[in-house]
């Protein structure tokens, strides 16, 4: 599994079958012939809203919090013809601008610019530049908007590199052109709620090339991603002062990870070493934004912005993208924001590898209970 992505939201890494919607497929049992794209098996980004929109065209039991009705709300919204379109074309919709993103996507290019809540973001990412002490003047931090999606070009572009780099399945030029501007076409006639619909940037991640081998990934600089619409996310749910900055937090703590080799290290199951290394993630944004010479929030406030972060796809234990049960997490949010507590003096910050080494030695406590 890849280890270059992280996704802050607690979604499983189901893909949704193409198709699954048409009466064909289920009476014939053979898959409905599409031009769509198909994504590839192998994956390497998990795309929270892939999940989401499963679970909102077949309920499971997974708990519900605050960004599921969110999210419910988002595909409520829709007329049954824009989700037919979304269901059709879900990959370009739900992981272009993501992609174009990763490929195309530089700090310095004005597509890519911080919007909503910029300066917030980019002072709390310098803020953690300062904090732990690992080389992090090479990350670049971008926003992903969802225009790419009014625009055909970007769009092909963007499916030609995942198709080049095994992300989905081959596909000719002529089936990548006709689709983009397929999409393109039906999304400039929309309403602004559909075009700019947060479920299609519901995302923010953390991406380091280290020790890839594909020429097109290897050569993509640390970046830092924020997707508008996880921000609209926790605006809407009444945690736009937080979220931002804890989710800021935990995605970089990938970044130290990354630094630091600790994707490298751990259990070797998928499950088990994402889990470890997503409670860890929390474990130190909650160190960070607790401690006096971090953001010095609330302790409750930032377990509260992380454990928002549960959606659906929770139950999904066994995915390679679980990032452990909300009570795991809470108590990895704890276990930070005690350590940052415990601090003495009151403006001692610990070395990043000493936070990595005490939370692994704690992790099982973390994950029983006991
Ligand atoms: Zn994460």
């Amino acid at each position: 599994m890849s280890r270059r992505f992280r996704w802050s939201l607690a979604l499983g890494a189901a893909v949704l079958p193409l198709g699954f919607l048409a009466p064909a497929a289920t009476a014939t049992g053979a898959p409905a012939p599409s031009a769509a794209p198909a994504q590839a098996r192998h994956t390497l980004v998990e795309v929270p809203a892939q999940a989401a929109l499963q679970e909102a065209v077949a309920p499971s039991e997974c708990s519900t919090t605050l960004l599921d009705g969110y999210i419910d709300g988002l595909f409520a919204e829709m007329t049954d013809e824009q989700f037919a379109f979304l269901v059709e074309h879900q990959v370009v919709l739900l992981s272009v601008p993501t992609y174009d993103a990763l490929f195309f996507g530089t700090a310095g290019d004005p597509a890519y610019a911080l919007d909503s809540h910029a300066r917030q973001l980019e002072n709390t990412f310098r803020d953690l530049q300062r904090f732990w002490d690992i080389e992090s003047d090479d990350i670049q931090l971008m926003a992903m908007h969802s225009d790419v999606l009014l625009d055909a070009a970007r769009i092909a572009r963007t499916l030609e590199a995942m198709v080049d780099t095994g992300e989905l399945a081959p596909m000719t030029d002529a089936e990548i052109a006709e689709e983009a501007e397929t999409v393109a076409t039906y999304m400039q006639a929309q309403d602004a709620s559909f075009q700019d619909n947060p479920l299609w940037t519901l995302n923010a991640y953390a991406f380091s090339a280290e020790g890839e081998t594909d020429p097109l990934i290897a050569a993509l600089p640390d970046k830092l991603v924020f997707g508008d619409g996880i921000l609209a996310a926790y605006d809407a749910i009444g945690l736009g002062d937080v979220g931002p900055r804890v989710i800021m937090a935990h995605e970089f703590a990938h970044h130290v990870q990354f630094e630091l080799g600790t994707f490298d290290t751990g259990p070797s199951d998928p499950a088990e070493a994402t889990r470890r290394t997503e409670l860890m993630a929390d474990a130190m944004a909650s160190y960070y934004a607790t401690h006096k010479k971090g953001l010095a929030l609330n302790a409750k406030r930032v377990s509260d912005a992380l454990l928002s972060f549960y959606t659906v796809g929770d139950c999904s234990f066994a995915s390679p993208g679980h990032h452990g049960t909300p009570l795991q997490r809470e108590r990895a949010a704890d276990w930070g924001a005690d350590l940052a507590a415990a601090a003495r003096p009151r403006s001692t910050v610990l070395p990043a590898a000493t936070v990595i080494e005490m939370f692994d030695a704690a992790l099982p406590n973390i994950i029983s209970g006991s």
